[in-house]
């Protein structure tokens, strides 16, 4: 998809393609470094999570493995419900790993500070945070984010495997949707 596939229903880009994939490899090269001679294991957090692992892994040099998680947080709507349910476990015991959890976006940090939890209480040999976008709400829960790659304004985005009722994840870049679309 691209920005004149939207037409009326985008109303701005937030994050270009290029930002994020030049954030990406930034982020990538300090990872490199981070973990030099240590194994490392990717987990991605279904679905938003995809494009940024997908770039993400494909930029590193580290040969690192990729799992997976689900968890709900938000239904279709557009506010965080702060509940949490697995919807998908992880097929890989994380016990004595390093573990680099990937996100899309952090928005109030509920779901991240509850999966850090679930996750530290597996036995990891450590636990790091990865995640593309934050918003300022964030402020509300205490989590460690190591890697950040933007901090954008509290508004809804779409794009880059964010979606509004499941659609616009196969946008290239970040963007914002007209309100006519929501009422
Ligand atoms: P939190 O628990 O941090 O409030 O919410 C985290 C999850 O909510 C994200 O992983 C994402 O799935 C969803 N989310 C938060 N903000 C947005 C947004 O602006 N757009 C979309 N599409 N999803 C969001």
């Amino acid at each position: 998809m691209e920005e004149k596939d939207l037409g009326a229903d985008l109303a701005s880009v937030l994050v270009t393609a290029e930002q994020i994939q030049d954030k990406l490899a930034e982020l990538a090269a300090r990872i490199d470094e981070d973990y030099q001679g240590r194994d490392l294991l990717l987990v991605g957090v279904l679905r938003g999570a995809v494009m940024v692992m997908a770039d993400l892994a494909r930029t590193l040099h580290h040969p690192v493995e990729m799992d997976w998680m689900a968890v709900s947080s938000y239904g279709s709507g557009t506010k965080s419900s702060g509940v949490v349910r697995i919807l998908k476990d992880l097929d890989t015991d994380v016990a004595g790993r390093n573990v680099l959890v990937v996100e899309d976006i952090i928005d109030t940090g509920l779901t991240l500070s509850w999966l850090l939890t679930n996750l530290s209480s597996r036995g990891p040999a450590s636990v790091e945070v990865c995640a593309l976008l934050r918003k300022p709400d964030m402020i509300r829960v205490d989590v460690p984010v190591r890697y950040v790659g933007f901090d954008i304004p509290n508004e809804f985005v779409i794009g880059y495997g964010l979606d509004y009722a499941q659609k616009y994840r196969n946008l290239p870049f970040v963007g914002t949707l007209a309100p006519h679309l929501y009422a």
